[in-house]
Order: C-alpha cells, then sequence, then structure tokens
C-alpha cells in the first residue's frame, strides 16, 4: 500500500454542494484540498445550466420549506443559515446577477452555469483551495484512511476533517454514480436506498401520439394526482410528452407521490384538466353553440382553441363515441384519465431520493459514528421537487458541512 499523505482538511465531491462546504474552510483560513473522480469539477451543475439554471425560488419562505416533504424539519434548519436571497447575494458576490422568472423561479441573468462555477473556482482557487481531479474515493483503507484510485494507482490520504458531497444516484456520467452507498454502509451508516425522483413515467402510447407528438409539449394543462391520504393534488402547468410516456416539470413536482403509489399499486391513475382556465359550464355553453352538422374536432379547434397535442391526446384517451357525447365532453377535457404503469429508469432521474439517513448525523451534518467526517448535498435522504430547491439546499448544506468542520478543527485543534 502506498504512504499515507497526512492532510487538514479533503472535502470528496466538486458538486455545488462541496465547493460550498470547501468555501468555507477557505474563509476560516483552513487548507482545504478538494478531489473529484471526474476531470473537471461541477459537471451536473454545468448539465443544469442546459436550459437555464434555475438556482433557487423567490416564494415566501413558509412555502419554499414545504417542497422538502418529510424533511421539512431538517432543511429548514439548513435555509435558516443559508436561504434563497443568501444565495442570491452569493451569486452576486461572484458577478452573476439573477433574476425572478414569471413563475417565481430564480435564474441567472444569462441563465448559464458557466460563468458561475469559472468565477467560484477561480475564487476558490485564490484562496488556497486545491482541486484534484480524477482521483476516484473507492473507500476506507482502514479506519480513517482514505483510499483514492487514480487511474492504475492508488493514493491514501487522512485528514483532520473530511467532508463528503458525492452526489446522488442518478446521471452517472456526470459522476454522482451512487456507488458510495454501498461503501457507507458496509461502515454500519444507514443509507435509505437511492429511489428516482423528478423523474419521467410510462404509459402505454398510441402509435399516433408516438410518431406524431414525443417530444411535444404539453402546455397551459392541470396535472391531477391521488395522494396517500385520498386528497388529489392538482397543479398548473407544463409537461412534454415523451415516446416512452410523460415528464417535464409538472410531472416531477407530482413524480414523489406518482411514484409512492405505483410502488404500492403496480400503477397510478392521473387527470388532465386540458383546459385549467375555463370551468366545466364555460366549456359546455362554448360546445353548445356549435353550428348545425359542426364537427367535434372542429368545435374543439376553433371554439375550445384546443392544440394538436392536446386533439391528439383527448383522441388518443377515449373513444370516439365518448368524444361525440357534447354533454361529457367538458368533464373528459377537465378530467382526462391516463394510466401511468412504471417509472422511469433512476439514472435518467433529475434527482434521487435516499441516500445517508438523517438518524447517523448531528446537526453540523458529522457522522455520529465517524466524529471528524461530514456530509452534505444530494447524498443525504431528502427529495425536493425542481423550481431550485434541490440546488438551494445543496448549497445550504455544503455551507452547514462546513462551517461544522471549520467548529470541528477548531475544538480539536491540538
Ligand atoms: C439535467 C439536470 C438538470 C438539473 N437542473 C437543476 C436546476 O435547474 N435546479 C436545481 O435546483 N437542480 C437541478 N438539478 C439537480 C442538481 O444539479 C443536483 O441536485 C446537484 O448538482 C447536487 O449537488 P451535489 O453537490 O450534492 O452533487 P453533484 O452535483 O452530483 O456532485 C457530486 C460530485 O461528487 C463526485 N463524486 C461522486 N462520487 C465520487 C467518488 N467516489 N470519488 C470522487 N468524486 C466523486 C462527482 O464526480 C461530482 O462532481 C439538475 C440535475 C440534472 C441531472
Amino acid at each position: 500500500m502506498p504512504q499515507t499523505t497526512h492532510l487538514t482538511a479533503i472535502v470528496i465531491g466538486a458538486g455545488p454542494a462541496g465547493l460550498m462546504a470547501a468555501e468555507q474552510l477557505t474563509h476560516a483560513g483552513i487548507e482545504v484540498d478538494i478531489f473529484d473522480a471526474m476531470p473537471t469539477a461541477g459537471r451536473k451543475l454545468l448539465r443544469a445550466g442546459i436550459g437555464g439554471l434555475n438556482l433557487t425560488h423567490a416564494e415566501p419562505k413558509a412555502d419554499f420549506i414545504t417542497r422538502y416533504g418529510t424533511k421539512q424539519a431538517q432543511i429548514e434548519a439548513w435555509l435558516d443559515a443559508f436561504d434563497a436571497n443568501n444565495l442570491r447575494q452569493w451569486a452576486r458576490e461572484l458577478g452573476v446577477e439573477t433574476f425572478v422568472g414569471s413563475s417565481g423561479r430564480v435564474f441567472p441573468n444569462e441563465k448559464k452555469a458557466a460563468p458561475l462555477l469559472r468565477a467560484w473556482l477561480k475564487r476558490l482557487k485564490e484562496k488556497g483551495a486545491r482541486l484534484h481531479t480524477r482521483q476516484r474515493w473507492v473507500g476506507w483503507q482502514e479506519p480513517g484512511i482514505l483510499l483514492f484510485e487514480q487511474g492504475e494507482n492508488v493514493c491514501c490520504y487522512r485528514a483532520d476533517v473530511v467532508i463528503f458531497a458525492l452526489g446522488g444516484g442518478s446521471w452517472a456520467k456526470l459522476g454522482s454514480t451512487g456507488q458510495w452507498l454501498t461503501t457507507f454502509c458496509d461502515q454500519g451508516i444507514h443509507c435509505v436506498p437511492f429511489r428516482a425522483s423528478n423523474s419521467g413515467f410510462e404509459c402505454v402510447w398510441s402509435p399516433d401520439i408516438k410518431q406524431g407528438f414525443a417530444g411535444t409539449p404539453l402546455k397551459s394543462v392541470a396535472l391531477c394526482v391521488p395522494t396517500a391520504n385520498g386528497d388529489v393534488w392538482r397543479k398548473k402547468g407544463d409537461a412534454v410528452i415523451s415516446n416512452y410516456g410523460i415528464e417535464g416539470s409538472l410531472v416531477y413536482a407530482a413524480s414523489a407521490m406518482i411514484r409512492d403509489t405505483l410502488e404500492q399499486k403496480n400503477e397510478c391513475v392521473v387527470h388532465w384538466d386540458l383546459l385549467p382556465d375555463k370551468t366545466h359550464d364555460q366549456i359546455l355553453s362554448l360546445l353548445k353553440q356549435a353550428r348545425k352538422g359542426e364537427s367535434v374536432s372542429n368545435l374543439l379547434r376553433k371554439r375550445l382553441k384546443l392544440s394538436p397535442v392536446k386533439m391528439a391526446l383527448l383522441k388518443a384517451l377515449t373513444t370516439k363515441e365518448t368524444m361525440h357525447d357534447i354533454g361529457n365532453l367538458p368533464r373528459l377535457l377537465k378530467q382526462l384519465p391516463l394510466s401511468l404503469t412504471a417509472i422511469r429508469p433512476i439514472d435518467e432521474a433529475i434527482s434521487t431520493d435516499g441516500g445517508i439517513a438523517f438518524d447517523e448525523l448531528t446537526k453540523e451534518l458529522m457522522l455520529n459514528k465517524m466524529p471528524g467526517t461530514f456530509c452534505a448535498g444530494e447524498m443525504l435522504d431528502w427529495e425536493a421537487p425542481t423550481g431550485g430547491y434541490l440546488l438551494t439546499a445543496c448549497f445550504a448544506s455544503g455551507l452547514i458541512s462546513g462551517q461544522g468542520a471549520v467548529a470541528w478543527l477548531k475544538q480539536n485543534a491540538k
């Protein structure tokens, strides 16, 4: 085995959580070495910037915190230290101004992640942080000795303080392979198995939909999903028809509920409101204005302004007879059932649920079983919908763990 190099502070994982943790150490004047398996840092953050980096959300804190579901209490403590406003201010200090989009989502003015990441890495380097890439952490050689693979070579390091920020278990090609989960479990650390979060779902599409509409946005609809307590969750927004089923931000927002129902029942029937801005009676009165002999398709297209994709969906999910029953049509348009049969593979999901259980961690995010070892980001057991909630909690947990590591080093200074 190679000799063990002793460092002061090691951060493993150069994503948003790890870099934020490293920044706290540099603020305190502590030398920090950041290791990542990939050739460059922040690959997932950069990928998130394609199509618009949704950094955070501008809604009131009381609503914001509800997005973390059953983990609200834990994450509220992180957000008390670093919330959406702090995140925007932090980006501003890196020269990246942000704006609030129409839905309340917050983006950098340029919408991209690259300028932010570039400025951040530069600032970290100037403050003395050292980034070591292509170094894959593979486990502990013995307690406290970290084992890394660098190509054919193996290196051993120990440090006074270690922060893991290895990400979740999706989009493995960006670095977050989730392989760490078994390594942590082997150490007796309770980890909840990964499940896809913010995922697409499968259904049986007609050839018309598959061939004609795969990749088409389904704009201005409402999605209704049954909840575990018997209520119906409803949200307006946009989804996307894909060749396997449905995806897009509206679907992601409901994905935890749909996933949980699928796990219990192997099927989840959701309902689309194709005309969420019109009431049942408004639709009926428009339909009743039909001229004699006017076709239903014409009525839907001309009077109700139904887009081609909505028309196709209606045709695919109902029978010709039902569609021609004008009295029944408003109900169908407002409550079109779609049976979802499976969740897409975990690697395709935007994020994952599962990871290190909170009962293994102190409030500073230190592992109870490994004093001096902290964890942050998506590798912890929480989930949130898209909307900037994922990144906000990753940054905030990075800050908490980094500040915890600074305090630990000070307390345990020899
Ligand atoms: C397509 C896409 C779009 C997204 N868009 C948004 C968005 O707009 N807004 C939002 O809030 N969230 C978004 N997300 C989610 C967000 O990017 C993640 O939640 C966030 O990046 C997680 O941060 P992290 O630091 O915990 O982990 P990661 O960003 O995954 O970083 C983990 C790092 O650890 C490294 N690593 C892993 N294992 C090892 C190992 N064994 N040894 C060494 N290094 C290792 C990886 O290489 C990686 O660099 C998006 C995700 C995807 C996939």
